[in-house]
């Protein structure tokens, strides 16, 4: 392979790296955080909150019922521990104002794509948080890069025989314009 070629290829692979590990969109997207953060507290299955710490209402309640368990042991279970929280210093250069506020601080989630706070919670908590290295961010990142795009955009569906593509070593969901499929 001719060397300019091949030099053109080892730059273009470096760019994209770094590309693929800028800070992630909702970080650097108000509107993209807001849209995720309120899916994030309607969606049944998450049921992000309480929306006022200091008021909580019914629900830290609630999510001891979800979990079986007590609402002491609930309350222990938010996002300062969740496995999914990042706040180790590359998510803090993410984020564009103060990460502190006196109920504690804001880290990335990985698991619904917006910036939580570590006195909340949700239904999908796991334990094993927070990541606080560089590295484990980096891993995060990369594995939700690698994860097929859960839906199709409006006006196409996932191909009913093939539902995945490979691109450039990647593996896409097989999305076609939905009146091909109707043929
Ligand atoms: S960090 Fe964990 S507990 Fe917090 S919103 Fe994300 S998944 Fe839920």
């Amino acid at each position: 392979m001719n060397i300019r070629i091949k030099i053109q290829k080892s730059i273009d692979t470096a760019k994209s790296d770094v590309e693929k590990m800028q800070c992630p969109d909702a970080t650097q997207n108000l509107k993209l955080n807001t849209k995720n953060r309120n899916g994030a507290i309607k969606q049944e299955h998450i049921q992000y909150g309480p929306l006022n710490v200091d008021e909580p209402g019914m629900y830290w309640k609630d999510i001891a019922e979800f979990w079986n368990t007590s609402e002491n042991a609930a309350k222990k279970s938010n996002c300062s521990n969740c496995v999914a929280f990042d706040i180790s210093p590359r998510m803090d250069e993410c984020m564009p104002g103060p990460v502190s506020d006196p109920d504690g601080r804001l880290g990335y989630c990985w698991m619904h794509h917006f910036k939580c706070h570590s006195a909340r919670a949700c239904r999908t908590w796991a334990k094993g948080g927070p990541i606080k290295i560089d590295d484990k961010s980096y891993e995060w990142q990369e594995k939700n890069e690698n994860k097929i795009e859960e839906r199709c955009q409006k006006g196409y569906k996932t191909h009913s025989k093939r539902k995945t593509k490979k691109m450039y070593g990647k593996t896409y969901r097989n999305c076609v314009k939905a009146e091909q499929l109707s043929k």
